[in-house]
C-alpha cells in the first residue's frame, strides 16, 4: 500500500544530485518535483546505482562536454514506487514496484516501426538528455516503465538496466553448452558471466586486469580468470579449448586491445558480440580474425525493448542467478561523491544509493 504521507504536494522540492554547470563535480541540490505529463508516471526512488555513464557526466570528459546540457539531474539505474500518475495513464497505478527502460524511442522512424527500438534513430535518454534518478522522485513516461515482480529484491530491481545490456550481449545467440570468453569485468561484464552460469554455458574465462574484479568474476561463476597485463590471455583462451577458441567471445571492455585479443581467441564459425564502447575507432586484422574465421559479429546496443526485460525476469526468479557479490557498496545519497571514487578506484562494482535514507538493510 502507498504510504499518503510520501505523495508530494505540488510544487515541493525535492533532494537531488545535480551537474550544475558544464564542468567536473555535482552538487546535492533542493530542486523543484517534476510536473507529469499527461502519460507520465511520479515515481519514488527507492535505490539507484551509479553506472560509468554517471562517472563520464561526474568528470566531464569530452562526451559529456558534447552531449550533456546542464543544468541536469543524471542518474538512471534505479526502482522506486509510483506515487502520481498523469491524466491519461492506463496501466499503471499508484503503489506499484517498478523501474524502468531509460532508453525513449521516437515511435516515428523506420527501426521504431519495424521492431528495433533499441536501436531508434532519435534516441533520448532520461538521466543523460533529460532529469534522471539520483532523486527522491523522478518522472517517467508510462510506455517505459517495467512494473517489477514481487520476487524480486529491490537491490537486484534496482541495477536492472544494467543486468538487461548483459542479458542481451549474452542472449544474442546460442549459449548453453558453449564455451564462453569475456573481455572486462567491469559490472556488466561481471553480470555476463553470472547470466552466461546461469544459462547453462560450458567452460567461461574471463580476462581482468583489476584484482578485486577478478576475484568476483570468480565468484559469480568464471572457471577461469586471466591477468591480459602478466599473461598471454589468447593462449589461454586456446589452450582452455584444445586450441579451438572460445565458441561465444564477449567484449564487454572497450578497451582496443582487449577488443583484439576477443577477435583472436574467438574460434572459426563462432560468435564475437561486442557491449564495450572503445573510446575511438581501433584497428582489426579484418582478413585473418574475421573473414577467413567466418565470424559471426554483433554489436548490442542497450537492451531489447522490452523483450531483454521479460528473459531478465525470467532469469532473476528462476533463483539461479546470484547478483549478490555484484551489489559491493551501499551509500546514502549525500555520500555520493564517494560513490564515485569507489567506482572509479575499481574496487567496487555495483554502488546502490539509497535517495529516501531507507537503510539498505530494510530493502532485501
Ligand atoms: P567498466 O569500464 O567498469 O568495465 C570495463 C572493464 O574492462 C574494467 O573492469 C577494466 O579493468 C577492464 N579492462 C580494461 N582493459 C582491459 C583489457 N585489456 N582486457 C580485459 N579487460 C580490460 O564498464 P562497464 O560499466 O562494465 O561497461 C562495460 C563497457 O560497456 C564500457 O565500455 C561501456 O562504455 C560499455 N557500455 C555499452 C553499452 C551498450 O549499450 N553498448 C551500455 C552500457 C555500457
Ligand atoms: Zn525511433
Amino acid at each position: 500500500m502507498l504510504d499518503a504521507s510520501r505523495i508530494p504536494m505540488p510544487s515541493a522540492t525535492m533532494q537531488a544530485i545535480v551537474k550544475p554547470e558544464p564542468k567536473p563535480g555535482a552538487r546535492l541540490e533542493e530542486v523543484r518535483i517534476p510536473d507529469l505529463g499527461p502519460g507520465d508516471v511520479l515515481v519514488e526512488v527507492r535505490a539507484a546505482s551509479i553506472c560509468g555513464t554517471d562517472l563520464h557526466i561526474y568528470k566531464w570528459d569530452h562526451w559529456s562536454a558534447k552531449r550533456i546540457r546542464p543544468p541536469l539531474v543524471f542518474g538512471h539505474e534505479f526502482c522506486g514506487t509510483v506515487v502520481r500518475v498523469g491524466a491519461e495513464v492506463e496501466i499503471v497505478r499508484e503503489g506499484d514496484f517498478v523501474s524502468a527502460e531509460m532508453h525513449l524511442a521516437c515511435g516515428r522512424c523506420f527501426q521504431c516501426r519495424t521492431g528495433q527500438r533499441h536501436i531508434c534513430q532519435n534516441v533520448r535518454i532520461i538521466g543523460v538528455d533529460t532529469d534522471g534518478c539520483f532523486a527522491e522522485f523522478v518522472k517517467i513516461p508510462e510506455t517505459n516503465i517495467w512494473k517489477i515482480d514481487p520476487a524480486i529484491a529491490v537491490e537486484y530491481a534496482a541495477v536492472l538496466d544494467p543486468l538487461g545490456n548483459a542479458v542481451h550481449t549474452v542472449l544474442a545467440g546460442e549459449i548453453a553448452g558453449l564455451s564462453v570468453a569475456v573481455t572486462g569485468c567491469g559490472p556488466i561484464g561481471l553480470f555476463a558471466i553470472a547470466v552466461a552460469r546461469a544459462s547453462g554455458a560450458g567452460a567461461i574465462i574471463a580476462t581482468e586486469p583489476h584484482p578485486f574484479r577478478q576475484k568476483l568474476a570468480e565468484k559469480v561463476g568464471a572457471s577461469m580468470v586471466v591477468d591480459p597485463e602478466t599473461t598471454d590471455a589468447v593462449a589461454e583462451v586456446l589452450a582452455a579449448t584444445n586450441g579451438v577458441g572460445a565458441d561465444v567471445v564477449l567484449e564487454m571492455s572497450g578497451n582496443p586491445r582487449a577488443v583484439r585479443q576477443a577477435f583472436q581467441m574467438l574460434r572459426r564459425g563462432g560468435r564475437i558480440s561486442l557491449l564495450g564502447i572503445p573510446s575511438k575507432p581501433l584497428e582489426l586484422d579484418l582478413a585473418n580474425d574475421v573473414i577467413f574465421k567466418g565470424a559471426v559479429v554483433q554489436g548490442i546496443n542497450g537492451r531489447r525493448v522490452f523483450e531483454t526485460w521479460y528473459q531478465m525476469q525470467a532469469l532473476l526468479k528462476s533463483g539461479r542467478l546470484d547478483l549478490a557479490p555484484l551489489i559491493t557498496d551501499r551509500i546514502g545519497m549525500a555520500d555520493f561523491e564517494h560513490g564515485m571514487e569507489l567506482l572509479l578506484s575499481g574496487n567496487a562494482s555495483k554502488v546502490l544509493m539509497f535517495p529516501n535514507g531507507k537503510p539498505p538493510k530494510e530493502s532485501g
